[in-house]
């Protein structure tokens, strides 16, 4: 039966450990101590390391990776079912080293760099000895890349780089910056001489990039190729992102059918009032429909490639932030006071539902996108009439049963009422 909704028992056997691992040691590092698992000071690092090395010895590092480049190969479907479970835990991505914005750069150079480029930059990220940043977005605009004016001017051996971006996710304490040119995908050194970090924002930087130059082998990929790099490094990040936000909208799920079952109100255990119900019944629905639609677009990648998947990839980034919205807020509701506090997840958790809206492209980008896609699949109807126009379609049928029709009377005044009757309607 190939449309088959079980796990194999020897990858459950994985999921188990996954789950076990990040309760028992990611969780309580992230309450404790947390940031540590990102942090470089060695107090950090002698905590985190090994946890680290725990997960290598598993065969479980850098999951997103092809069994070639040094990750376990499993593929989008297997990691959408171990993203389940990461995706509840802060530092998870990090313990397994399938953390943004390194993986989506990863994946570049994966694809598009040379061997040397490889040994330079790709191995030592996946080893987390460096960190990386993603500069694509800027001041004037992010949606439209045609807006984009960041460049790239040969100089003998070197590029020299020239432009302003905005919103390059921890850009201040990366190693290395993908710089998004119109003429080029260039790694750029974050201590090259001319990179200017602004003050704010602290997380997402605004960076000026003044007359910075690299040598030629900066250049990642095609020159004129970053369009399609960065197709390339957002498709997967974003369908990363939908696996990881399944896992959240479960916990705030699990969250609020327990306080349901455990307060009172007007009489009743409040999960008996009927509007918790409907919150119950509607949150269960939208995340199933959601794990789904995001399992189904993993397994097509896997069974084809990201490229084909893109429509399934861009529905599933705008369903991803809705459902987040409404079951993380139906969530925060039913917990009344303690949901709006910071003393549960669901308050950080709603407030970053409009982020997962705009980050990787804005909602309304990616529905343009599927509308498009799923239109060239149809052709306008010819005439006047939608082809499912029901009284041109029984004149059709009526020609199947036209020899019935002429020799029978009782069936040809069966056939004559439905025509009439629906000429009445
Ligand atoms: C948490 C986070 C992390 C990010 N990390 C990075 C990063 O590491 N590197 C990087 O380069 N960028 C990053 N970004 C930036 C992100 O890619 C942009 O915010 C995004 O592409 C939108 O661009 P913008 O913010 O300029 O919004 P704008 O393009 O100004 O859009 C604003 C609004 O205009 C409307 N709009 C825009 N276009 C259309 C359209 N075609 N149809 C209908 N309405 C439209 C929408 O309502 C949209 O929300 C990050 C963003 C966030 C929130």
């Amino acid at each position: 039966m190939a449309w088959d909704f079980s796990t194999e028992p020897e990858f459950q056997r994985q999921l188990d450990w996954v789950e076990e691992f990040c309760r028992t040691e990611v969780e309580p590092l992230d309450l404790v101590f947390p940031g540590a698992a990102y942090s470089r000071a060695p107090k950090a690092r002698a905590l985190a390391d090994p946890l680290k090395q725990q997960v290598k010895e598993r065969g479980l590092w850098a999951l997103f990776l092809d069994r070639d480049l040094g990750g376990p190969g499993f593929g989008q479907l297997k990691l959408a079912l171990l993203n389940e479970i990461l995706g509840r835990y802060r530092s998870a991505p990090v313990v397994f080293g399938t953390a943004a914005p390194d993986t989506g750069n990863m994946e570049m150079l994966a694809a598009y760099g040379t061997e040397e480029q490889k040994q330079r930059w790709l191995y030592p990220l996946m080893n987390q000895e460096i960190f990386s940043a993603y500069s694509m977005t800027e001041p004037a605009g992010g949606s439209d890349p045609s807006l984009f004016k960041t460049h790239a001017t040969r100089d003998g051996d070197e590029w020299v780089i020239t432009g302003e971006k905005w919103f390059t996710s921890a850009g201040a304490r990366a190693d290395i910056i993908f710089v998004m040119c119109t003429n080029g995908m260039f790694v750029v050194p974050r201590d090259s001489p001319g990179v200017e970090i602004a003050e704010y924002p602290a997380l997402h930087n605004h960076i000026r990039y003044n007359d910075v130059r690299v040598p030629l082998d900066h250049l990642l990929g095609p020159e004129d190729g970053a369009k399609m790099l960065a197709q390339r490094r957002l498709g997967g990040g974003r369908i990363h992102h939908a696996m990881r936000t399944v896992a959240q909208v479960k916990l705030a799920f699990d969250i609020m059918c327990e306080r349901a079952l455990s307060r009172q109100s007007h009489g009743k255990v409040i999960a008996e009032h009927q509007m918790v119900q409907e919150a119950i019944a509607d949150s269960y629905a939208e995340i199933n429909m959601l794990r789904l639609l995001v399992l189904w677009t993993a397994w097509t990648i896997d069974n084809s490639s990201t490229k084909q998947a893109r429509t399934q990839i861009a529905a599933c980034k705008y369903t991803c932030a809705r459902v987040l919205r409404e079951v993380s807020y139906r969530a925060l509701h039913i917990l009344g006071s303690l949901g709006t506090t910071d003393l549960t997840p669901l308050q950080a958790m709603w407030a970053a539902a409009p982020t997962m809206a705009i980050a990787d492209g804005v909602d309304e980008v990616h529905k343009v996108t599927v509308a498009r896609n799923v239109l060239k699949g149809y052709q306008p109807h010819p005439g006047l009439w939608p082809t499912e126009y029901i009284p041109a379609r029984r004149e059709e049928a009526r020609k199947k049963y036209a020899d019935l029709i002429a020799a029978d009377p009782d069936l040809a005044a069966w056939a004559d009422a439905a025509r009439n009757r629906a000429a009445r309607a």
